[in-house]
């Protein structure tokens, strides 16, 4: 259905005044509007909503359409999200719903709200270090970008504490007080420089959720329509060149279609590949942007290590969370992959080294169709094929090494809480960016090569995960997406 704010409003009962929108959406339970937009976004999680806000900022007829529901409407027996199914089928199981949501806000609904950025080398591993690939676009591409995401996500974080963390051109939006103090523990023997976490912070300790703020201000803005609880299930073009329209279906099951001129896929990493797999014809017979069979592959996520302890006694370690990635050149220069680790200083004596290691984008870790499942309007639900490379397997069992010898220096005798969780969030890759269509499915603008008008936003189109969470550079990309679909429509 087609909402307003005043829909969104009332339903999720926001203490924020209703009042008359110039969005385009008709009341709850109308037909679509028929009518064409400039911009059509698939999704509207971080990468969806942050792109429709700055495109209606350029003055762009903005319309996001969102699989999901808004929280109110969210498990209702008519929403869609019970229908996203997906099958594993590779050594390692992926836990899909754990790192998703199907709702209005996708994963903001989840997520911790950490807004690291990537080192520049992540964009560079080829040039120097040989291995894996550069991306078409640079650390330097994204500067002004990122400080606009961290302004965004209303990010928090200390001064900052120059060579431990990714270089600065900005100040954090919102500044701690203090100094920051270093917790000072050498690691594998060596001196490394730590810097504190900068967080989404929107009030008291919690991360921004889209739906709070962000989505109704979307909808209330001239030239916006959200429309929810309907997926996108087809991307349609009549001449092989050209995007014209997509095909929806909402719980009814009724066939509609929405016109625009420009179209942005920003489902999360599984979805979009899926459904740019499931839009066929006779130019595309493999899926658009797949004609040197890149589109799915090197799917990628971050496992996390992490063991929980009692502090030794009488040890003077500063509170908070405290990252450091100054073994990664090191590792990448021995032929592993980058790890991050993290010590967590908690209250009451207690504390958490956690590792957070790269996996090597392989083209044999992908997200296809399956053969013969497939979901209510008849599209096949993904699967996914993943497994650790034996790099990958030297990179954990090094980090694992590592985390027990940290342990070991800080945790009190016999004071272990718990220990070696590993859980795989931060999917990326399947949409990767690449210099032409025999690397890549997109190009270093996110257009699909081979479309005019068909773009694809979020951690799917990033060549290598590198080393950060991803959701400060989904951001700064999808900003930069903004202004060159501006220059495109305009
Ligand atoms: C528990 C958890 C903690 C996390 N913590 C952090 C963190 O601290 N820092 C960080 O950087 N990242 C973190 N992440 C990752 C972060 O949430 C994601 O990087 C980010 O949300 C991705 O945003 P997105 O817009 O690309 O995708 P999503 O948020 O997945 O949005 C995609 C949207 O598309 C919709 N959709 C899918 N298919 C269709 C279709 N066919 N038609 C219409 N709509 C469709 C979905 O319903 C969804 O709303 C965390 C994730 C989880 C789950």
């Amino acid at each position: 259905m087609a909402i307003t704010r005043r829909d969104f409003l009332i339903g999720s009962g926001a203490v924020v005044a209703t009042s008359a929108i110039g969005s385009s959406g008709g009341c709850a339970g109308e037909r679509l509007p028929d009518e064409s937009y400039d911009l059509c976004i698939i999704g509207s999680g971080f990468a969806g909503t942050f792109l429709g806000l700055r495109a209606l900022d350029h003055g762009l007829r903005t319309v996001i359409v969102e699989a999901g529901s808004s929280p109110q409407r969210g498990g209702s027996p008519d929403s869609l999200e019970v229908s996203f199914k997906f099958r594993n089928s590779g050594l390692q199981s992926y836990p899909v719903n754990g790192t998703r949501a199907i709702a209005v806000g996708g994963a903001s609904r989840h997520w911790g709200g950490v807004t690291t950025r990537l080192w520049p080398e992540d964009f560079r591993m080829k040039s120097e270090f040989g291995r894996l690939v550069d991306w078409p676009i640079t650390f330097e591409d994204l500067l002004s970008y990122y400080c606009e995401a961290e302004r965004l996500l209303l990010t928090r974080g200390f001064t900052v504490v120059p060579g431990a963390e990714p270089t600065r051109n900005c100040p954090y939006p919102n500044v701690k007080g203090g100094d920051y103090r270093d917790p000072g523990i050498r690691i594998e023997g060596k001196d490394v420089a730590y810097f504190p976490l900068a967080h989404s912070r929107r009030g008291g300790n919690f991360a921004i959720r889209l739906f709070d703020q962000e989505i109704p201000n979307f909808i209330q803005s001239n030239g916006a329509t959200l429309v929810e609880n309907r997926q996108v299930i087809n991307i349609v073009t009549l001449d092989g060149k050209t995007v014209d329209y997509v095909d929806l279906r909402g719980p009814a099951g009724r066939p509609e279609k929405l016109r625009a001129k420009v179209f942005v896929i920003a489902a999360g990493v599984v979805e979009s590949c899926r459904l740019l797999l499931a839009s066929r014809s006779s130019w595309f017979p493999d899926g658009l942007g797949n004609r040197h069979r890149q589109l799915g592959h090197y799917f990628n996520v971050h496992p996390s290590l992490q063991t929980k302890f009692d502090l030794r006694p009488g040890l003077d370690l500063p509170q908070g969370h405290h990252r450091t990635c100054s073994l990664n050149h090191d590792y990448r220069r021995e032929g592993i992959n980058a790890c991050q680790y993290q010590l967590d200083v908690l209250a009451a004596g207690t504390a958490r080294w956690k590792a957070q290691p790269e996996i090597e984008p392989n083209y044999d870790n992908y997200v296809t169709l399956h053969g013969t499942e497939s979901d209510g309007f008849g599209v096949p639900i993904p699967e996914i094929h993943f497994g650790y490379t034996a790099q990958d397997q030297r990179t954990l069992e090094r980090s694992y090494a590592t985390l027990e010898a940290a342990k070991r220096k800080l945790a009190a005798a016999g004071g272990t809480v718990s220990d070696h969780d590993r859980w795989r969030a931060h999917p990326a890759g399947t949409c990767r960016m690449g210099f032409d269509e025999t690397t890549g499915v997109v190009d270093r603008n996110n257009r699909v090569f081979g479309l005019d008008n068909l773009f694809v936003s979020g951690a799917c189109t990033f060549p290598t995960s590198g080393t950060a969470n991803p959701t400060n550079t989904v951001v700064a990309m999808t900003l930069r997406l903004a202004d060159h679909i501006h220059g495109l429509v305009a």
